[in-house]
């Protein structure tokens, strides 16, 4: 209050996380089937034997999509991509999902057709049902929410909370592909609205196109987890950005880390992009966004078990938590390492 009259709040002087934290601490389980609430990728809840894991995630036009260059059967597959590797960061593999959207009268029929059309895919491949939702109307735009439901035996979920140190830190694939092919699909949008007729030049960037259009989430991993009898120690997708990401897997565990620069696995497709558009190769792989690779770290005693598992980096270690989180770059320094991150939120206007 100031002057008798209540006083608000930007919400961007929280950001995304300081406002869940603001909203959500001093919410409590009532249930003991709630092993695990808000914090992790997913909530984690008792159920018989195994864990159930629930994960949802809301995608807005505008914010997280753009239609001008993002075809609906993409999104469609995208939107249920992004919870399945909420899902699979848990160790758990994902079984039913239920999908919301509200639209605007712009889009007709045929347009769902399509979005749903990449929805069923995505269902088809991931071999998850869907099992419902709601649809209902916006009065600007695109809403897209989706819950995904998974189930783990009990002895293998893994939350972001269970790194030590000594622990070794991975990477299940490259990044700062998907960040990369953003930059590109805003280049050519840019050029499209200043001259429609302007063909786009989409050449030679596939695969960092498809890292941001058609992303996978790491069902395999999962599988070779499995196989190998390797339960990580901790883990969770990097849908921020590996920097932000990691810092939520330090400060879940009340550990720190450091990351060596040189071992950050980019594609030389996004490393020659990079380049072009002036930007650090690993910056990009550091705080890109987008490219839903499992973030995790194991017990030294069984990194025999990952030395071969395909696509599976060691980029650093997990150090203890007064030590901070620290990059060893390739010139032989040690700085912070600083997570730029995202903030959805957009301008008071
Ligand atoms: P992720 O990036 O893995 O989807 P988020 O950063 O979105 O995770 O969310 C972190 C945690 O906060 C999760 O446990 C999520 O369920 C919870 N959370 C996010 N938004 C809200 C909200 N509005 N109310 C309650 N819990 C929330
Ligand atoms: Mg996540």
């Amino acid at each position: 209050m100031e002057n008798g009259k209540p006083t608000f709040t930007d919400v961007n002087t929280l950001g995304e996380f300081g406002l869940i934290e603001k909203l959500t601490a001093d919410i409590t389980s009532s249930h003991k089937s709630t092993i695990k609430g808000i914090g992790d990728d997913a909530a984690v809840l008792q159920y018989g034997d195994q864990h159930l894991v629930v994960s949802t995630d809301l995608l807005v036009e505008g914010i997280h999509f753009d239609l001008i260059y993002s075809p609906l059967k993409h999104l469609g597959y995208k939107a249920i991509i992004v919870n399945l590797s909420d899902i699979y960061a848990m160790n758990a593999v994902p079984t039913q999902v239920t999908v919301s959207v509200a639209i605007s009268n712009k889009y007709s029929v045929e347009a769902m057709e399509e979005l749903y059309a990449g929805i069923k895919e995505a269902c088809r491949i991931y071999k998850v049902d869907l099992i419902g939702g709601d649809t209902t109307s916006s009065p600007k735009g695109m809403t897209i929410s989706v819950t995904a439901i998974g189930t783990v035996a009990k002895d293998k979920i893994t939350y972001r909370s269970g790194a030590k140190k000594g622990d070794i830190l991975c990477v299940s694939g490259d990044l700062g592909g998907a960040y990369l092919g953003l930059q590109i699909l805003e280049r050519e949008k840019q050029l499209y609205l200043s001259n429609p007729g302007i063909k786009p030049d989409l050449e030679n960037q596939k695969y960092v196109l498809e890292r941001q259009l058609k992303p996978e989430a790491r069902k395999d991993m999962i599988a070779y987890f499995d196989k190998e009898k390797l339960v990580p120690t901790a883990m969770m997708d990097i849908s921020d950005g590996l920097a932000s990401d990691l810092m939520h897997i330090c400060k879940a565990s009340g550990v720190g880390a450091y990351v060596e620069e040189a071992k950050l696995p980019i594609n030389q497709e996004a490393q020659m992009l990079a380049l072009k558009f002036k930007l650090d190769p690993a910056t990009t792989a550091l705080n890109g966004g987008e490219d839903y690779e499992l973030l995790f770290t194991i017990n030294e005693k069984d990194l025999e078990k990952i030395r071969y598992m395909p696509s599976t980096y060691i980029i650093g270690e997990i150090t203890g938590a007064e030590d901070g989180i620290k990059l060893h770059t390739s010139g032989g320094n040690i700085h912070p390492l600083k997570a730029q991150g995202w903030t959805h939120f957009e301008s008071n206007q």
